[in-house]
């Protein structure tokens, strides 16, 4: 796969005027969602808990991991693409007590069996040389072939499981899990007796509706075409056929939601940070962002920074010296959030805590000691001579 190609398809596409209205519309939704979270949240619950759905709160990835665990129990689970679960470390933690757990997502899969780390928050396997995969799957090396021995391999393990995990792209307040995918890994996982569904806070939108716009946003964004399956999940399957009503039919007989904050309640406090929560994970600025994905940093690039230093704190935070302040994310992210300028505000608390890069320390020394970036000995910037007299490894705009 050409990625820089399709790199700059997806961006051009992006800023295009019909998908600049799609994205006008997220960021009203987000905006205004985002500000009732907490009173949507409640709504949420009582819907849910009316349909004989279990919802838990949790404070931390700790708390997330101890509830999952429990509503697991020995497992076996099938689970498809949760980037809340990756955040907490869901599959780790269950593989760690003996838990069988096998990802359903292809490119999960593939990146699992791999042991590589995901790239991107949608398409996670983008990176991976097809041949090794092939090797490792005794297959021919073409898509067809890897997708047949995957979908192979993964057949028997659906067979096998009991229990489903899956993520929420959204959640409507008027109560249902919303889902959009094109694999259909997703449709089978519900079809496990129980169900956990593993999301955040932010993911809360006020209607069905304003999902559904959410959800076309998001696979128009991430993939450039709107999914194939589209999931509205109001509670376990059940039927009215037999006189009482039956829980449990050909779906989930039990579900449950696990509802992470992790951080995110302290980000709605913080208004150089609270925007980041209006994200729809599309992914777009991952792929667009010319540093995050050339340094090997995590799949969620800048917003994953910022999120995920909530919970972590300043050692997570440091990553953000990374970036260069292009803009170019800002300029194409679907629901208008500015992440050139929250990592300017991020910069801003880290040097104010006392962080700051090594090379920024001894180019300040530098200035102070000398009036020059370079130090007293240094030729000229760029100048082999002034790195070996002492001077800033690296200069760049502080
Ligand atoms: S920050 Fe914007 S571009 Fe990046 S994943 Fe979120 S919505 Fe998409
Ligand atoms: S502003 Fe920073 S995070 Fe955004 S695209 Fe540029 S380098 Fe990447």
């Amino acid at each position: 796969m050409d990625v820089t190609a399709l790199k700059s398809e997806r961006v051009r596409i992006a800023l295009r005027p019909k998908m600049q209205e799609i994205a006008r519309r997220v960021q009203l939704i987000r905006e205004q969602d985002i500000g009732m979270m907490g009173g949507l949240w409640q709504r949420a619950e009582q819907s849910f808990r009316k349909n004989g759905v279990g919802i838990y709160f949790v404070k931390d990835a700790a708390e997330a991991r101890r509830v999952v665990g429990k509503l697991v129990g020995t497992g076996p689970v099938v689970k498809s693409k949760t980037n809340v679960g990756r955040e907490i470390g869901i599959v780790e933690f269950l593989r760690g007590r003996g838990v069988k757990v096998t990802d359903t997502d292809c490119g999960d899969f593939l990146v699992d069996m791999m042991k590589q780390k995901a790239v991107h928050p949608v398409t996670p396997a983008l990176d991976l040389d097809l041949k090794k995969v092939a090797e490792k799957l005794k297959c021919k090396g073409d898509g067809k072939s890897i997708k047949e021995a995957v979908r192979k391999k993964l057949e028997s393990e659906f067979g096998k499981a009991k229990v489903g995990i899956i993520g929420a792209n959204f959640v409507s307040a008027d109560g249902a899990v919303m889902l959009i995918e094109n694999e259909g890994n997703i449709g089978k996982v519900l079809g496990m007796k129980k169900l956990v569904v593993v999301t955040s806070l932010e993911k809360i939108v006020g209607s069905h509706q304003e999902g559904l716009e959410c959800l076309l946003a998001q696979s128009r964004f991430a993939t450039n075409r709107v999914g194939k399956f589209i999931h509205i999940i109001g509670g376990p399957s059940g039927t009215g056929d037999l006189g009482e009503y039956q829980q449990g039919m050909h779906g989930a007989e039990e579900m449950h939601i696990v509802v992470v904050d992790n951080g995110r309640s302290e980000l709605l406090k913080d208004e150089g940070k609270r925007d980041i929560l209006k994200c729809i994970n599309c992914g777009l600025c991952v792929l667009a962002c010319p540093v995050f994905p050339n340094v090997g940093l995590e799949q969620s690039g800048m917003r994953g920074v910022v999120i995920e230093s909530e919970a972590v704190g300043d050692e997570k935070l440091k990553e953000v010296w990374k970036c260069t302040g292009c803009g170019l994310c800002a300029r194409i992210c679907p629901a208008g959030i500015d992440l050139r300028g929250i990592a300017v505000v991020v910069r801003k608390k880290l040097v104010e805590h006392g962080h700051q890069t090594e090379g920024n320390q001894v180019m300040m020394k530098s200035i102070g000691e000398s009036g020059d970036t370079l130090g007293k000995k240094a030729g000229g910037v760029g100048e082999d001579e002034g790195r070996k007299g002492g001077g800033a490894d690296f200069t760049y705009c502080c």
